[in-house]
């Protein structure tokens, strides 16, 4: 049973404000006659006494009061994943609009802050909001519809089909949604996409008030939303046009791999990137066989061919990066290119594992990825990936002091806004920042006892353990509720489109 330690109060700005004025009426009377005639004579002096006793009283309020915020959030550790890892046992987060003003001991932000709202959890672990480097957020309503088979086999004859007879733009919305549901619930504030359609995903996001780096799909073949690449090109930059100064979208362009994207293609996505200082995302160096085939191809690997291309001149973040030669780590850490790492899509569809060890030292931002709902994940833990990360690198390194659980979690944070060159605006709790939080429920069975708070966060916790999350200022979960979504009109639906994708595919 878990005890919610929730207490939401409406504070003090407004009580401050009624105390000053009420104090100032008081102040009045007590003036009286004497007053009246102290008026008159500096009134002649033109000292304006009155005016300046007030004046000074609300100066003295106002040190006394402190400077004003919109919400103070506190926990009993705030672990603020900034350069130095500093804990805060007993800690606060003052925020104001959209970012966070000020980190620190509860009674040093509450003596210098007056919030107008403010959050206490005293069983509670404040951290930043978790970055997700590779999702297919629609694809949730795909989840489970051909498990256990080969990426070629599961893509060709399963998910190309499923996509081509279902996939519409009411489709994208719902399978938004509930990807964007689970995501928020599990502490994930900020999500990567690459799928079509993204106009309506980023509209979505914005709905459920999530952040995202959302990357209109470029493909060889008729997509759902546009019928080749050339088509796709015009809308993505349409797309980015639209989004370009979002406070929550990033829009980029994101053509789908090497083997499934001809050359001319994968250049104009760079070209249009550019021109609009966005990230390009591309799935690379995810499977043997895309590496075998681009060396036959080619005589390149993916990375090599990539950069012979001109694509990694500018923002580039590759999902997966698990067949990578020593060659390849150089040519990535020489153009800055970020890697989502996904664990549990590169496990389940026998891919093998990144070297995690080998990128993070040779100084590559690698971030952690979900890669998705439907077949290579079917969830959106990024604990179950901060977890996974951390064991595979031990299990084929056979060292069990390979990727320990504070470079997992910055994995989770920090590196992944790197990952997306987004590391000045979110991925630590720092003053400037977007107020991107999570608070973890430590009142239960796995949140005690805390020897190590990064072991408990990366092995001990569970996305279900995430109570409430806030992006850009706003709260979008309180105590394991979502806030700006409608779970069970969004539940009937996936169940609805269930029915659809089965139907559609016995045809
Ligand atoms: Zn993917």
């Amino acid at each position: 049973m878990i005890r919610s330690c929730s207490r939401m109060i409406p504070a003090c700005n407004s009580v401050v404000a009624h105390a000053l004025v009420r104090a100032a009426s008081a102040l009045l009377p007590t003036l009286g006659e004497p007053g009246r005639k102290r008026r008159r004579e500096e009134s002649r002096r033109g000292t304006h006494g009155l005016p300046r006793v007030l004046t000074l009283f609300f100066l003295a309020c106002l040190s006394l009061f402190g400077e004003s915020a919109d919400w103070i959030w506190t926990a009993r550790f705030v672990v603020t994943m900034n350069a130095g890892r500093r804990v805060i046992e007993h800690g606060a987060v003052a925020v104001r609009g959209e970012r966070i003003l000020a980190v620190g001991p509860r009674a040093v932000i509450e003596k210098r802050y007056q919030a107008k709202f403010r959050m206490d959890r005293p069983f509670g672990i404040l951290l930043p909001g978790l970055i997700d480097t590779h999702t297919h957020a629609p694809m949730s309503l795909f989840r489970g519809i051909a498990d256990d088979r080969r990426l070629q086999d599961w893509l060709q004859n399963y998910i190309f089909p499923a996509e081509r007879k279902n996939v519409d733009r009411e489709f994208v919305r719902w399978g938004t949604r509930l990807a964007c549901l689970e995501m928020a619930l599990s502490g994930t504030t900020t999500y990567t996409d690459m799928y079509y359609f993204e106009d309506t995903i980023a509209e979505v996001t914005k709905e459920a008030g999530l952040r995202g780096v959302l990357g209109q799909s470029l493909i060889g073949f008729p997509a759902p939303d546009n019928k080749t690449p050339a088509e796709a090109l015009v809308a993505t930059e349409r797309y980015m046009q639209k989004f370009r100064n979002d406070p929550l979208i990033v829009p980029a362009v994101a053509p789908h791999s090497i083997y499934t994207v001809p050359e001319e293609y994968l250049k104009a996505s760079r070209a249009l990137a550019d021109k609009y200082n966005a990230p390009l995302l591309i799935h690379l160096a995810e499977t043997r066989a895309e590496n075998d085939e681009s060396l036959a191809k080619h005589h390149m690997t993916p990375v090599a061919f990539l950069e012979s291309l001109g694509v990694l001149n500018g923002r580039t973040l590759g999902a997966h990066g698990v067949w990578l030669s020593d060659g390849d780590l150089r040519i990535l850490k020489s153009h800055r290119t970020g890697l989502a790492h996904c664990p549990s899509s590169n496990s389940k569809l026998g891919s093998g594992v990144a070297r995690v060890v080998d990128i993070r030292n040779a100084g590559i931002p690698m971030g952690v990825g979900s890669d998705g709902f439907a077949g290579s994940n079917n969830q959106a833990s990024l604990f179950q990936e901060m977890d996974l990360a951390a064991k595979l690198q031990k299990v084929t390194r056979m060292d069990p002091t390979a990727l320990p659980a504070p470079e997992a979690l910055a994995m989770g944070t920090i590196d992944g806004a790197r990952a997306l060159g987004l590391e000045k605006e979110i991925g630590s709790l720092e003053p400037g920042k977007r107020a991107d939080l999570i608070v973890l429920n430590l009142n239960q069975p796995r949140g005690v006892p805390i020897y190590d708070i990064y072991s408990e966060i990366v092995y001990a916790l569970k996305s279900t353990d995430v109570s409430d999350v806030m992006v850009n200022g706003n709260p979008i979960v309180r105590e394991h509720r979502m806030l700006t979504l409608d779970p069970r009109q969004i539940m009937g639906k996936a169940a609805e489109y269930q029915r659809r994708v089965q139907t559609s595919l016995q045809k």
